[in-house]
């Protein structure tokens, strides 16, 4: 028998108090900006973009209370009084004892690396992030991936993606000595993999082992709600937890963590730093002062503190992550319902489509994803992301291209921000892309920039 209750519907969580007009453009205006843009959708203007699915990063909406929360800034140079709002609920929502703010999460990043890491040392981690490993490199370090394999396989549907593989960490510790390894970095949800969580049995584990070896556990926290909503879904025993419960225990079994405010909590700007152990505390306080701003402010105004604190309160409820969350398996279920290939499971943050198996007569040098996210634009007005062969970047001794096993386009969901109606807007268009998709043909480059070339790099329709 169906249980009627599971069918019952249900809406965000919040009714809408201030509106900002979306601009709705021709396929002819469309195809126009896109030349000018170089089939690149970070090289669109955000006014000519109808729905912005580029990333959640710092594109979320604020609540009237966040609102309310930055009049009520403390601007003083020292000792705002927004630092110990901010302080006191980093403390109760996620256990840690001490706080340094950022102003983003790069700044946290810096922080710890200068820190801990010493040339040499090795800092394992669950796949890489960007600005994460950078941070570690550039204090001398060098990061080793100790990520399950599944991680890597679009298809497999492991529900812990994330999870540390144990014998790579052990392996590691192995070869190069503990005394190498100044902590391990565990992200969660995993970003690369594709917002893909850490069970708590992976994160017990892990602090067993690094016990046993004097390894500290420092998280990359920047998604941990969403694992933490994740580890309610999908682990025996904390099926009837509250999320906020099951948030603290994630954090429990590390020394700290670094925060991007600008994912989870419900901000435009912001991050942190956050310890139990005094001895880096002070140091990191001291730091914080040469790269951010004093310790009671870190680069950021007292007013986006307050906002930050108020959002983290209303980031821990059950009913905003599952409305967040929500929605991306909404539109997961559409698109495989008409069988649109996408990443499996569906993750936190974002649907990743598989170019490869979406345009497979595009060949991986004609840059599928890249021409994907082009034709959803050219299509709706919806700007999506390349993460595949443009991304991938080359190899600096060949000169070649890597190519990448996942060939992805990531349709990331900022926070109540888009309503129900919009992510039918989405698939639909992502839809009559698919029933087209024989006559698209792939792309070539013709401006390659050295650093990070997705970011900037141009290109043209291939002679059809
Ligand atoms: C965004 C992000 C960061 C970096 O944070 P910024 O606020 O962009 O500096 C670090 N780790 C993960 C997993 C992220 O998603």
């Amino acid at each position: 028998m169906v249980d009627k209750l599971k069918k019952r519907s249900w809406a965000e969580p919040f009714k809408i108090k201030v509106v900002e007009p979306l601009k709705i453009t021709t396929r002819e205006y469309r195809s126009r900006v896109l030349v000018e843009a170089g089939y690149n959708t970070f090289l669109l203007r955000s006014d000519d973009v109808y729905i912005d699915l580029l990333t959640d990063s710092g594109t979320n909406a604020m609540s009237d209370s966040q609102w309310a929360g930055m009049m009520l800034g403390d601007e003083a140079y020292a000792g705002s009084k927004n630092f110990y709002n901010l302080e006191a609920n980093v403390r109760r929502y996620y256990g840690y004892k001490y706080l340094v703010p950022t102003h983003q999460g790069r700044g946290a990043e810096n922080l710890i690396s200068k820190i801990l890491i010493k040339p040499g040392n090795y800092i394992p981690g669950n796949m890489y992030f960007t600005t994460t490993r950078l941070h570690q490199e550039l204090a001398g370090g060098k990061f080793v991936d100790v990520i399950i394999d599944e991680a890597h396989d679009p298809e497999s549907l492991h529900p812990f993606k994330g999870n540390v593989d144990l014998q790579k960490l052990e392996d590691l510790i192995d070869r190069v000595g503990a005394d190498k390894i100044p902590y391990i970095s565990v992200a969660v949800t995993v970003n690369m993999a594709g917002g893909q969580p850490v069970s708590i049995e992976n994160l017990k584990q892990v602090r067993e082992l690094c016990n046993k070896h004097g390894i500290r556990v420092i998280l990359d926290a920047t998604r941990a709600l969403e694992n933490a909503h994740f580890v309610k879904l999908r682990e025996k025993g904390y099926e009837n937890k509250p999320i906020a419960e099951i948030l603290k225990e994630i954090c429990s079994y590390s020394d700290g963590c670094t925060m991007s405010g600008k994912k989870d909590l419900l901000v435009n700007i912001g991050g942190f730093l956050a310890l139990n152990d005094q001895e880096i505390f002070e140091e990191a306080r001291n730091l914080v002062v040469v790269y951010e701003g004093l310790h009671t402010y870190g680069g950021l105004a007292g007013r986006d503190m307050e906002a930050m604190a108020r959002g983290m309160e209303e980031a821990v409820q059950d009913d905003h992550m599952r409305a967040r969350i929500g929605q991306i398996e909404y539109v997961g279920e559409k698109l495989l319902s008409i069988g649109v290939p996408i990443v499996l499971p569906v993750g936190g943050h974002a649907i990743f489509l598989d170019a490869k198996r979406f345009l497979p007569h595009v060949k991986q040098s004609e840059f599928p994803a890249q021409t994907l996210a082009a034709e959803l634009y050219l299509e709706s007005g919806i700007r999506s992301m390349e993460r595949g062969i443009v991304s991938a970047g080359r190899n600096k001794d060949t000169g070649d291209h890597y190519y990448p096993k996942l060939e992805l386009v990531r349709l990331t969901f900022p926070r109540r921000v888009y309503t129900q109606a919009h992510c039918d807007v989405t698939a639909e268009a992502v839809e009559e892309v698919f029933s087209n998709r024989q006559k698209i043909r792939g792309l070539k480059m013709v401006y390659e920039p050295k650093y990070l070339r997705f970011f900037q790099a141009r290109f043209e329709p291939l002679a059809s």
